[in-house]
């Protein structure tokens, strides 16, 4: 089994096998690019070893074989006491996990080839030892868990010593000293010397990689950012070179344009004579990118053209880390970036523009999630507001909370509710239980490409990055910025975009692309790059997709916003609050009465409020059909709960007041009590049990349609039966329903649908027989998740999901996007079933999971006519139905 890839044999298909930096380490190697020399561990081995807690047979002996050829190539052997080869220990999984698991450079280090290293660099001592000690840093910490703050303490006693704050000033003595104390560190907390055999440290450094897949922030990263469990990491094995060999080398990172705006440029920090991981670990301030041209222009010229090739190669945005030493260019790593999600869609806007992807491309290189976010409300900065610091915009959106200082106590805040602005010098991965917490996220030190960034910019979470004016004092819980002091509880609003920071909370208003879909931001006119990419894509989007979206909708109001965000119809209008607020008072009659003709007066008072609710919505809607629900919840909902109907009854009879009306409701109340209200009288069964009520519903919607076609308008009503489970149900309704429809209706011209809402596990199962009945199916897959799984929504979502989330047994809520296993299983039977008896019937689905953007791809797959989704989420609804048609 071949466990081992040279750079040369893999390519960036690979991703499953070597990871995405060994897969793209391999790539720039076939394009000729300059990378160092090296090699991958395949994610199966990493497999292989956490299933066993050892490593696979084979594994060794290849390692043994590449590193020698490696050796070869090199001219030097790893860890040779004159003149050493070093190599680098990276991870890399699949996906990206920034900061997530570990790398120790400098491996091949010890007593003896320090000095080795020392001459091979011309004499260059200081650069040595410093190499020396990071290996000593980086193993303990990562291959030991020796905790790093014992190192960080050394080295700044070491600068204090010294009398200085940078590492620069330290030369190779203090350097050297600092090594001792570093492996006093090292054996005072594993209780052994620091191993000195190189092939040893290779082998440790490897393990360790591996057994980074499953350290507790890996893990929870992956939970955040829904990255299976079970994908390992590869590990890579890498020549070193230097960037601490004296002010003509340095490192940095970069990308191909800035993944915050899409605008196109030249983004990326640089620092000279520096190793790896400080340009991201903000411990000295790095330059910008540009200021490398005047630093070593032939390796700014070249890197340039590396990354345009790139860029070309890969055809979309790339992030780098490159390394100069001694004015060489080195290419450490590349990989499509991560943006945030108005770059991404300028991004593709700008692509298409260049000839490198075509439309269909496009709307594959965004989506809903990313739309979604860029449908936030905005601050609203007319007056009073005056930023008091601007640090990088790092990652969009607006936030205001509560300044807190630590990752404990965001968690803590925000369990109480609170919003929570997490405020830090720079973040670590020790911080991610605070940064998902929080709202926002804002640091007085790094760019761009700091943690604090590239985490939040995964998360969709607002960050402000290197806000310099700020002085953090996290200890005392405070900080500090234009002559004042903000103390852990106030309040401060950050902004994403502008990086501006401000105090006190600031109003928020609603986004430029939300104008845009309410039609009051012309794309043509705006001179905003992502409005007007985000029209061409949703155009593209629109004219692909085969699904039809409407909207789930219960007023005129929320019928015309609908509209207005390309709704075309309404997939859901419930009927419940037409039974609510002044109009209780004739319900309560309707449960009360106790004749028939008491009944009937009451559903006759009911009847015109519901025909003009109905009137209002069929305008709005018109011309696009209106599917509207039959009353679904059991009528005690609608009644006072019972304890405080108890209550109000005992105090009034203590007052001796007139208590008959009241008794008589407790006594309903007592009479309509159901164990279990979802699985009671509701729906359909409403419908069967209580005379006219449905039929009173039946004659206010035909009426309206009426009244409204008779204006001028074009009302095209869909009646929906819910819950129901067996064809019969659906029969007795319709038949009373037609009837008082042929009656209502005349010579109109209207046409009313009537169908029903599958639901109820049994209705998938009958869907054939049901489909007799039917117009139409709308598949209600809250109720369908809820029956078909036996889980209550309203109970069981905080009880338990959050263990079978852990245990996998489904990596998200099922009431969040659909399972398609089971209840999509569901799903399938009764649309072919259903089709298969009568192959005009119209398909739809009317769940929350409409405006899920994996449930959408679903939905299209089984041939679903339509999804319908609250109207806030109609346009993510068209974009994924577009991206799941191309
Ligand atoms: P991460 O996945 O956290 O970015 P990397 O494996 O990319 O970790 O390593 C971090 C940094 O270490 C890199 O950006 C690079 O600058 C440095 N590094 C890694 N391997 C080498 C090497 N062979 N020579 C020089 N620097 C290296
Ligand atoms: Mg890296
Ligand atoms: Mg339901």
């Amino acid at each position: 089994h071949k466990y081992v890839y040279d750079f040369a044999e893999g390519n960036k298909d690979l991703k499953d096998l070597l990871g995405g930096k060994g897969a793209n380490l391999a790539e720039m190697t076939n394009l000729g690019l300059p990378v160092p020399p090296g090699f991958t561990i395949t994610t199966e081995a990493c497999k292989a070893y956490l299933a066993t807690g050892r490593e696979p047979d084979g594994l060794a002996g290849q390692i043994e074989a590449h590193l020698e050829s490696l050796e070869r190539g090199m001219g030097r052997r790893l860890g040779d006491p004159h003149d050493p080869l070093l190599v680098s220990v990276r991870s890399g999984a699949k996906f990206s996990m920034p900061g997530m698991m570990e790398t120790v450079l400098n491996v091949g280090l010890n007593d003896r080839s320090v000095v080795g290293l020392a001459a091979q660099a011309g004499g260059n001592e200081r650069f040595a030892w410093d190499s020396y000690r990071r290996l000593i840093q980086m193993f303990g910490k990562t291959v030991c868990e020796v905790p790093g703050e014992e190192f960080e303490h050394a080295l700044d006693e070491a600068k204090r010593a010294r009398g200085t704050t940078s590492d620069l000033d330290l030369d190779a003595d203090d350097l050297r000293g600092l090594v001792d104390a570093y492996k006093k560190i090292f054996l005072k907390h594993t209780g052994r010397d620091f191993p000195q055999e190189p092939r040893e440290q290779l082998d440790l450094a490897i393990r360790a990689v591996f057994e980074s897949w499953n350290a507790e922030r890996a893990v929870l990263y992956r939970r955040q950012e829904r990255i299976p469990a079970d994908l390992g990491t590869a590990v890579n094995v890498v020549a070193m070179v230097f960037g601490n060999l004296g002010p003509d080398s340095g490192t940095g990172v970069a990308f191909t344009r800035d993944p915050a705006s899409g605008a196109q440029g030249i983004y990326g920090d640089y620092l000279a004579n520096a190793q790896g991981e400080d340009v991201v670990a903000g411990i000295r301030n790095t330059v910008p990118l540009q200021d490398l041209e005047r630093l070593d222009k032939r390796s700014y010229d070249e890197l340039l053209g590396i990354m345009a090739r790139l860029e070309g190669h890969y055809r979309d945005l790339c992030d780098i880390e490159f390394t100069i030493e001694r004015g060489k260019l080195w290419m450490l790593q590349t990989r499509v970036g991560k943006r945030t999600a108005a770059a991404a869609f300028v991004i593709a806007g700008q692509l298409v523009d260049e000839g490198l992807i075509d439309l269909d491309e496009a709307l594959h290189r965004v989506n809903g999630a990313q739309l979604a976010q860029l449908m936030f409300p905005r601050f609203q900065l007319d007056h009073d507001f005056e930023p008091v610091a601007k640090g990088v915009g790092a990652s969009p959106g607006a936030a205001s909370g509560k300044v807190v200082f630590t990752s404990a106590r965001a968690v803590e805040l925000a369990a109480e509710g609170e919003a929570v602005i997490l405020v830090r010098r720079e973040t670590n991965p020790d911080d991610l239980n605070g940064m998902i917490a929080a709202k926002g996220i804002l640091t007085s030190r790094g760019g761009k490409t700091s943690h604090a960034a590239v985490v939040a910019r995964g998360m969709g979470k607002t960050c402000v990055s290197g806000a310099d004016e700020i002085d953090v004092n996290v200890p005392a819980k405070r900080f500090s910025v234009a002559g004042q002091t903000v103390s852990e509880g106030d309040v401060v609003s950050i902004d994403g975009t502008t990086g501006k920071v401000y105090l006190g909370e600031v109003p928020v208003m609603p986004s430029e692309v939300v104008r845009y879909f309410e039609g009051t931001l012309d794309p043509d006119e705006a001179d905003d790059a992502l409005v007007r990419a985000v029209h061409r894509i949703m155009t593209h989007a629109d004219a692909a997709r085969r699904l039809a979206v409407r909207a789930n909708a219960d007023t005129g109001e929320d019928a015309a916003r609908a509209r207005r965000f390309g709704a075309q119809g309404i997939g859901l209008c419930r009927t419940e609050h037409m039974f609510l607020g002044d109009r209780r008072e004739l319900v309560e009659r309707l449960i009360l009465t106790r004749t028939d003709t008491e009944r009937s007066d009451a559903l006759a008072a009911l009847l015109p409020l519901q025909r003009d609710d109905f009137v209002e919505i069929f305008r709005e809607m018109d011309g696009l059909p209106v599917t509207v629900r039959l009353i679904d919840p059991p009528l005690h909902e609608f009644l006072p709960p019972l304890e405080q109907l108890a209550v109000d009854v005992a105090v009034a009879q203590e007052r001796g007041e007139d208590v008959a009306k009241e008794e008589a409701l407790l006594a309903a109340v007592r009479r309509m009590h159901e164990e279990n209200p979802m699985l009671g009288l509701r729906g359909v069964r409403l419908g069967l049990v209580i005379p006219g009520l449905f039929a009173m519903q039946v004659r206010a919607i035909a009426e309206a349609a009426v009244r409204v076609t008779r204006e001028g308008g074009s009302a095209c009503p869909e009646i929906m039966v819910p819950l129901v489970g067996a064809v019969q149900e659906l029969e007795t309704v319709r038949a009373e329903a037609e009837k008082i429809i042929a009656e209502v209706v005349g010579d109109s011209g209207v046409e009313v649908l009537i169908g029903t809402m599958i639901e109820v596990p049994r209705a998938a199962l009958t869907a054939g027989q049901i489909a007799e009945a039917a117009q139409f199916f709308s598949f209600g897959t809250n109720d369908l998740t809820q029956m078909g799984w036996g889980f209550s929504r309203d109970d069981v979502e905080g009880a338990f999901f959050w263990r079978y989330l852990e245990l996998g047994i489904f990596g998200i809520s099922p009431f969040e996007s659909i399972d398609r296993d089971g209840v999509g299983r569901l799903v399938r039977i009764a649309a072919e079933e259903g089709r298969a008896a009568r192959p005009e019937l119209k398909l739809g689905v009317c769940g929350e999971h409409g405006g899920d953007p994996e449930s959408v791809h679903f939905f299209h797959s089984v041939g679903l006519d339509y999804v319908s989704c609250s109207p806030f989420r109609v346009p993510v609804a068209r974009l994924e139905a577009g991206r799941a048609a191309v």
